[in-house]
C-alpha cells in the first residue's frame, strides 16, 4: 500500500548516488529535480561543484534532463551554467513531464531514474511511471509553504521505509 511512495535509493545527497550501479543496472538517463535536490529552494543557481558534478555524469554517459515543478524563469536561470534539457511546471507526480524527459532523452522507464527530494512528487511519480527512483535528503530545511506541508506525512512514509529497508 505504501510501496508506491517507497524509493528504491535513499541517500544524503546526489553526490552519494551510486552511478556507476546505474550504469551497470543499464540506467542512461537521469532526471533530477531542482528545489532542495540541486540546490536550495531560494537559491537561483548551482555552485561550482554542482557543475562539475553534472560534467562527470556526462563523462561517464548518462544523459540529464532537470524536472521541476517551478517556473519556466526559475528553471531557465538555473540551467544557464548546466545547459541541459529541462522542463518547468511539471506538474509531478503526474507522468505528463516523465514521458517528456524520456522523449528528449530518448530513453524508457527501464532506462531512467529520478532523483528527488520529496516522496510525493519525485519518488510516487517515478514510481507510477516505473522509473528507479532516488530520494536524497533535503539541501536545506528551509522549505516553500506548500513542500512543508506534506513533510510531516512523508516523515511516516519514510519511518516504514526504513524500518522495512533495515528488515531485509
Ligand atoms: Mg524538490
Amino acid at each position: 500500500m505504501l510501496k508506491r511512495f517507497f524509493p528504491d535509493l535513499y541517500v544524503d545527497s546526489i553526490y552519494h548516488i551510486p552511478y556507476e550501479t546505474l550504469k551497470k543496472n543499464q540506467i542512461k538517463g537521469l532526471v533530477f529535480d531542482i528545489d532542495n535536490t540541486l540546490v536550495p529552494f531560494d537559491v537561483a543557481t548551482g555552485d561550482q561543484r554542482l557543475v562539475t558534478h553534472f560534467k562527470e555524469l556526462t563523462r561517464l554517459g548518462f544523459q540529464i534532463c532537470l524536472v521541476s515543478n517551478n517556473s519556466e524563469e526559475r528553471v531557465t536561470i538555473f540551467n544557464q551554467d548546466l545547459q541541459v534539457e529541462a522542463i518547468h511546471k511539471a506538474q509531478k507526480p503526474l507522468r505528463r513531464s516523465f514521458k517528456k524527459a524520456m522523449k528528449l532523452l530518448k530513453t524508457n522507464p527501464k532506462t531512467t531514474a529520478i532523483i528527488g527530494d520529496q516522496v510525493f512528487t519525485d519518488v510516487w511519480g517515478g514510481n507510477r511511471i516505473g522509473m528507479t527512483t532516488v530520494l536524497v535528503r533535503p539541501v536545506v530545511d528551509r522549505d516553500e509553504w506548500i513542500t512543508k506541508i506534506k513533510r510531516g506525512l512523508e516523515k511516516k512514509i519514510l519511518k516504514v521505509y526504513l524500518k522495512n529497508s533495515n528488515n531485509q
